[in-house]
């Protein structure tokens, strides 16, 4: 089969179109042909260049995470999905025997595999994947629009669930602009959540408001959480969604919480220690939640608001043998919104 592999870390040239050996489905696995890859900052071209501390395999490698495809057959003991079905895979394996993974809270999965990372990866005519990472897609959601969504959107979806979110809360997302931050404000936004959406770049802003948010702020403003205020009335923000973790944003962040408000971090881009007003915490009953990733539930639940119409912004796709342009392409960071690969 037609694949990209890579035989040491480097520059994107190190990733070569090759013939590699065809995998088989063995039990409980699902063999998917794969149409669309995103390619995305860390998992693929962080750990291109060796720059992932978490990738510890031998080469030769395929990376490929979250992708789209075509159900070729399934081993021993699979249910979930039959040949032929249309699906969406997220590359987060959890173990499901920990007590995060038996207590439904998977995200704190230690354990967890990730495809592409701890085996071998989507960047290829066809991959083997456990059972438990596979979701049949609605029919109208384009083998594109799938791979954008197949990570991110459980992400916001585990978010949500996890924060709590009713119908008309106010929910701050943060770096809405971004491949992930845009797929939370519009999973908060089909859930039926109320959405201030941040960036810090005037372009990017315009773009959002193009996309139909009505409330779009820039988080490096010094009145912020007043902006906030003015937008939300005194009830402030039920939610605030934080992938950066920056010390001079975090503050306003919380300043923009209400009473029982929920920062969710998920993503640490900048990672500073940030200054948490412990006063409000208390008086406000305000609370602080990391989330790495998503709930099996959340599978589930996403791919269910999904046949509602959530859709991802596709920048730009590239087929396969483009892979090395497509890497240069996302480490320029020229995209507003996913970079995908295609396979014919
Ligand atoms: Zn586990």
């Amino acid at each position: 089969m037609k694949a990209a592999v890579i035989h040491e870390f480097g520059p994107a040239d190190v990733l070569k179109i090759e013939d590699a050996a065809a995998p088989r489905s063995s039990a409980g696995e699902v063999l998917v042909r794969v149409r669309a890859v995103r390619v995305g900052g860390l998992l693929d071209v962080g750990t291109r260049a060796g720059r992932n501390p978490f990738a510890r395999f031998s080469f030769p490698h395929i990376l490929g995470a979250d992708f789209a495809g075509d159900v070729v057959e399934v081993g021993e003991g699979v249910e979930r999905v039959k040949a032929r079905d249309r699906v969406a895979v997220s590359p987060f394996v959890a173990c499901g025997q920990c007590p995060a993974c038996t207590s439904g809270r998977d995200y704190g999965c230690p354990n967890a595999q990730l495809i592409g990372i701890n085996r071998q990866g989507s960047y290829a005519e066809l991959v083997s994947v456990p059972e438990k990472v596979v979701r049949r897609i609605p029919d109208q959601v384009t083998y594109e629009q799938a791979a954008a969504l197949a990570l991110s959107g459980p992400v916001a979806f585990t978010q949500f669930s996890v924060a709590g979110l009713k119908p008309d809360d106010w929910v701050l997302v943060t770096a809405a602009a971004s491949g992930l931050g845009l797929v939370t404000a519009l999973v908060a936004r089909a859930l039926g959540a109320r959405v201030i959406a941040t960036s810090r770049k005037d372009w990017k802003r315009k773009l959002l408001a193009e996309r139909g948010f009505e409330h779009v702020l820039d988080t490096d403003d010094e009145g912020f959480a007043g902006k906030v205020a003015e937008i939300t009335g005194p009830t402030g923000a039920a939610i605030a969604v934080d992938n950066i973790a920056s010390a001079s944003m975090f503050p306003k962040l919380q300043a923009s919480l209400g009473r029982l408000g929920v920062l969710i971090s998920s993503g640490a881009q900048v990672a500073e220690p940030v200054p948490l007003d412990m006063r409000a915490l208390y008086l406000k009953s305000q609370s602080v939640v990391g989330i790495r990733t998503h709930t099996q539930a959340a599978l589930d639940g996403f791919w269910r608001l999904a046949e509602e119409g959530v859709e991802a912004l596709v920048d730009r796709t590239f087929p396969l043998e483009e892979v090395a342009d497509a890497h240069r392409y996302v480490e320029a960071e020229k995209n507003f919104g996913r970079v995908l690969l295609t396979i014919d």
